[in-house]
């Protein structure tokens, strides 16, 4: 069976964004795939997190994935700092990736803005970790947003410099699943930048554990143009905002862009919002009444959690002490 592997970093609570271009496409690999999804804290700390809301987040992070329907029985879930392959090939591929390569990722450029020099360095090498962390299962299918591709191109190259430098044909090449209408959503306050978790303003994304009145006031708050609704999608064009809410209208109710427009074109914004805030409530109360519920028991979370990183190590260990073996490390034992 092909092997998926997955992570979201517990860097807040997450988002519609997550979840539709994420967490929603991992559910149905549970059952076609060896599927592999991961609470990524090492990533989280490229930024500084306080140690106490990382701890809560990466608990919530977990929960609210078995929430959004990843079973533990089904997939593989765990969080990455209890399996040590991710760092420890993270800094074998520190050394094969070039300066070059890294210079230019656009997330790091987009993370830190204007202030380079403050950046810590994790955040440069984000995406070495990011390679071992799919490199280290020999996974070969990746569920991630648009967003990611660019650094799923850099773990090919990667890979393909560690087989050719060491002459082998060890990691496989690997590809990106971006499934779905909602690859990309986009910040509700700017229809140009992706809705993220880490962003200063929570006007600007929908979380999945907001309440029926945040998302109704984020909804009727989220920018717009004053035009009304088109009735195609070329109407759409150099009209982002408008283009996203259609698009989360589109995912939520599990139809096409198009047939949103062929529903609602014509209509001014405050009659869209209003069915898109009742869409949004529907979808996302399941959800957060089972994260609830799953927060109330920890012990039985952690227990899951532990479970899942020793099949993982299982899987990721005899991997990357191959790794080590082939570029050279003497045998620890
Ligand atoms: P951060 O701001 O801390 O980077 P994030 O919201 O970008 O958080 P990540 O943990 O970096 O979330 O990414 C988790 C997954 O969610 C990845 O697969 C990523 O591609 C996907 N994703 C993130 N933001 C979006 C978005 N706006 N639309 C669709 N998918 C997204
Ligand atoms: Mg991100």
């Amino acid at each position: 069976m092909t092997r998926v592997f997955s992570g979201i970093q517990p860097s807040g609570v997450p988002t519609l964004g997550n979840y539709l271009g994420a967490i929603r496409n991992w559910v149905p690999l549970q059952d076609t795939h060896e599927a592999i999804y991961c609470v990524v804290d090492l990533h989280a700390i490229t930024v500084w997190q306080d140690p106490a809301d990382l701890r809560r987040q990466t608990r919530e992070m977990a929960a609210t994935l078995i929430a959004c329907g990843l079973d533990p029985k089904r997939c593989v879930l765990f969080v990455q700092s209890h399996v040590r392959a991710h760092a420890e090939l993270a800094w074998i591929f520190n050394c094969v990736t070039r300066l070059g390569w890294l210079n230019r990722m656009t997330q790091f450029k987009d993370k830190v803005g204007k202030n380079q020099e403050a950046a810590s360095s994790g955040l440069y090498v984000y995406p070495n970790l990011m390679a071992a962390d799919i490199h280290a299962y020999h996974a070969t299918k990746v569920p991630v947003g648009e967003d990611q591709k660019q650094h799923l191109e850099l773990a090919n190259d990667i890979a393909q410099k560690f087989n050719h430098d060491y002459g082998v044909d060890f990691f496989p090449n690997i590809e990106p699943l971006i499934q779905g209408v909602a690859a990309r959503v986009m910040s509700l306050r700017d229809g140009t930048k992706k809705m993220s978790k880490s962003d200063a303003s929570d006007q600007s994304r929908i979380n999945l554990n907001d309440d029926a009145d945040s998302i109704a006031q984020k909804i009727k708050r989220a920018k717009t143009d004053p035009e009304p609704l088109p009735e195609h999608m070329a109407g759409l064009e150099g009209r982002p905002e408008a283009r996203n809410l259609v698009g989360i209208l589109a995912a939520v109710t599990g139809t096409m862009p198009e047939n949103v427009l062929r529903e609602h074109g014509g209509q001014g914004f405050g009659q869209f919002k209003n069915t898109l805030t009742e869409a949004l409530i529907a979808h996302l109360q399941p959800i957060q009444g089972e994260l609830k519920r799953l927060l109330e028991d920890t012990a039985a979370l952690d227990a899951a959690l532990r479970l899942g990183a020793e099949q993982a190590s299982a899987i990721a260990e005899p991997i990357v002490a191959r790794a080590r073996d082939i570029v050279g490390f003497l045998p620890a034992r």
